[in-house]
C-alpha cells in the first residue's frame, strides 16, 4: 500500500498539480470500488466541481470539492495514483480517472479491488469506515512520547500488532512497521507490556526517523507518483540477504496475519527471566 512516505509525496505532488481545477470528466473502471454516499448520480455529483484542496490524513487521500463535498480515498494494499494527459492509454487500468480542465487526467488503479473512493458531504467524514476512529496522526505535534508510553501501557498486543492498528497510530504498513522495529532493535514478536521504558522510547524515536528519513529519501528521488519507492528498505523484502549492519540473514516471521522480516541479532528475542529451580517450592502432594 502507499505508506505514509509515499502519501506525503503524493498529496505534494497533487497539492501542485491538480489543487483548483475543475472536474470536466469522471470515469470509474469499477462500480464496487466506489462508495457513494450522496443521492446524486455519478458522474454528475462531481462534474464541474473543483477540487479545492488535497490532504493526507494517516493512510486516506482526502479531495476537498467545491459545495462542501469531497472524496476519500483508502487505497489498502495495492492502490496507487498517477498523473497522465487525458487520452493516453492507462499503464494500469484505472479503477477512478477524473479528466481536469487543462487536460490532466488523476488516475487511481487498484489491482486487488481491496481500496475504497468515497464521495461524500464533508460533515459525513465521521461515517467513514476507518476515518473517524484513525489514531494519533505520526507527523503531527500530538504524537509525543508521553503519548505512546499511555498508549503502550494499555496494549496486551505484539508490538508489531500495535503499530499496524490504524485506530492507535496513523499510519504504518507492514513496510515500515518492519523498517521501524529494525531501527529500534526490538523484535517483532515483543509484548507490548514487556516494553520497558528505554525501549519505548527507542520505538518513539524510530517511528520519528524512519518516517522522516523515508519522506527525505523519496521527496529527494522526486519520482512519478505511481512509482512505489522501496529500494533504501533495510529489512523489508531482504528475507534471506544479509543484514546490513551485522551481516546475519535477514529472516522472516509470522505475526498475526502478517509476515513480519526482521535481524535476528540485532532484534533479538525479549529475553527468558532466569528462573532457579532450587528455590522453586515443591507443588504440596496430595
Ligand atoms: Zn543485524
Amino acid at each position: 500500500m502507499p505508506e505514509l512516505p509515499d502519501l506525503v509525496h503524493v498529496e505534494a505532488v497533487l497539492a501542485r498539480s491538480v489543487c483548483g481545477l475543475p472536474i470536466v470528466d469522471a470515469r470509474v473502471g469499477d462500480p464496487v470500488v466506489l462508495r457513494l454516499m450522496l443521492p446524486e448520480p455519478f458522474p454528475a455529483v462531481l462534474l464541474g466541481k473543483r477540487i479545492a484542496d488535497v490532504k493526507r490524513r494517516g493512510q486516506f487521500l482526502r479531495f476537498d470539492l467545491d459545495d462542501g463535498l469531497c472524496l476519500v480515498v483508502n487505497a489498502m494494499l495495492t492502490g496507487r495514483y498517477s498523473l497522465a494527459t487525458v487520452g493516453t492509454p492507462p499503464g494500469r487500468d484505472p479503477i477512478l480517472a477524473l479528466a481536469l480542465s487543462g487536460g490532466t487526467e488523476l488516475r487511481y488503479s487498484d489491482e486487488t479491488r481491496m481500496g475504497k473512493i468515497y464521495v461524500a458531504r464533508v460533515d459525513q467524514l465521521d461515517q467513514i469506515p476507518g476515518f473517524a476512529s484513525l489514531g494519533v496522526d505520526l507527523l503531527s505535534e500530538d504524537f509525543t512520547l508521553p503519548y505512546i508510553r499511555r498508549l503502550v501501557a494499555r496494549r496486551r498486543d505484539q508490538v508489531r500488532q500495535f503499530l499496524l492498528d490504524k485506530t492507535a497510530l496513523a499510519s504504518i504498513g507492514n513496510a515500515y512497521a518492519d523498517e521501524i522495529l529494525f531501527a529500534a532493535r526490538l523484535h517483532p514478536k515483543t509484548f507490548c507490556h514487556k516494553l520497558q521504558p528505554d525501549e519505548v522510547q527507542r520505538l518513539y524515536a524510530a517511528i520519528r526517523n524512519t518516517l522522516d528519513s523515508a519522506i527525505r529519501e523519496i521527496q529527494a528521488r522526486n519520482l512519478p507518483i505511481e512509482v512505489k519507492v522501496r529500494d533504501f528498505l533495510k529489512v523489508r523484502g531482504r528475507a534471506g540477504e544479509p543484514c546490513l549492519v551485522c551481516g546475519t540473514t535477514i529472516r522472516r516471521v509470522r505475526v498475526g496475519r502478517d509476515d513480519a522480516c526482521f535481524c535476528p541479532i540485532c532484534q533479538p528475542t525479549e529475553r527468558k527471566p532466569f528462573v532457579d529451580f532450587r528455590n522453586v517450592p515443591k507443588r504440596p502432594t496430595t
